[in-house]
């Protein structure tokens, strides 16, 4: 089992960072698995490095090791000629083409194959979609020319041999439209997948990156210890009926049926 922990750098850790970090060690240390870290700044214009160097603090002080280690680490804005290559795969096989629809006009999350018989050339201000069976084009490249999340993630993922995806619920929709990619990769066997629930707030709202005292950084200056804030984060999703100090190496024990 190999299952991958990918934060993006376009904040700080809270709580619901927290959850999945105690998901993705805890399901493979209880498996016997391991866990490599993936930087997932695809995003070239809303990542930045103090928000790495954050995390990366964070999950030192919260006790999370990958097993890989951290040097190198793993980022997706050096892949770029892993995802070329992947491209260039894609678009011997499958009907690549350059969009010029803003997300104004494209309103919502399903592309309407506009631009499939267009025949515009790439280039500056054109994104890269290719088209599905049943519509809903996947945008591979944006329009500032970043690599999409699903791309990104499905050509890593695939790269990377990852057996086990663990992660938040709200990313159900986008399973079987990753599937689809790999398989479009020419890649038959599917990962195992986990999604977990997330951390609301009252109003039911996911948390934001903003989300001040839910925030690491905040329940640290708050003065409480790592292991206050993974029971806090456990009992937050139901892992734990009420919190209790859960130290990262002992995550494990929540996915372990007890002895009979
Ligand atoms: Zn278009």
């Amino acid at each position: 089992m190999l299952t991958r922990y990918a934060p993006s750098p376009t904040g700080y850790l809270h709580l619901g960072h927290v959850v999945n970090a105690i998901y993705v060690w805890g399901l493979a240390r209880a498996a016997g698995g391991r866990v490599v870290l993936r930087m997932e700044d695809h995003d070239r214009i809303r990542c930045r490095p103090e928000y790495e160097a954050g995390i990366l603090e964070d999950l030192a002080w919260l006790g999370f090791v990958p097993d890989q280690g951290l040097h190198p680490l793993l980022r997706q804005s050096d892949r770029d000629a892993i995802y070329r290559e992947a491209l260039e795969r894609l678009r011997h096989t499958h009907h690549v083409y350059a969009c010029d629809c803003s997300r104004k006009r494209i309103a919502g999350e399903h592309y309407d194959g506009f631009c499939r018989t267009r025949g515009l050339t790439d280039g500056p201000g054109r994104g890269l979609r290719v088209q599905m069976d049943d519509g809903g084009d996947l945008l591979l490249r944006d329009r500032d020319g970043n690599w999409t999340y699903h791309f990104a993630v499905t050509v890593d993922d695939v790269q990377q041999r990852i057996t086990h995806i663990i992660r938040g619920e709200d990313l159900l929709s986008s399973t079987e439209r990753q599937l689809r990619l790999r398989r479009m990769l020419g890649v038959a066997a599917a990962p195992d997948y986990v999604h977990h629930p997330l951390v609301l707030k009252p109003n039911g709202e996911k948390l934001s990156k903003s989300a001040g005292d839910t925030g690491v950084r905040e329940l640290r200056r708050a003065g409480l210890t790592p292991a206050d804030v993974i029971g806090r984060a456990a009992a937050a999703v139901g892992l734990i009926g009420a919190a209790r100090p859960v130290t990262a190496d002992d995550v494990a024990s929540l996915f372990l049926k007890p002895e009979p």
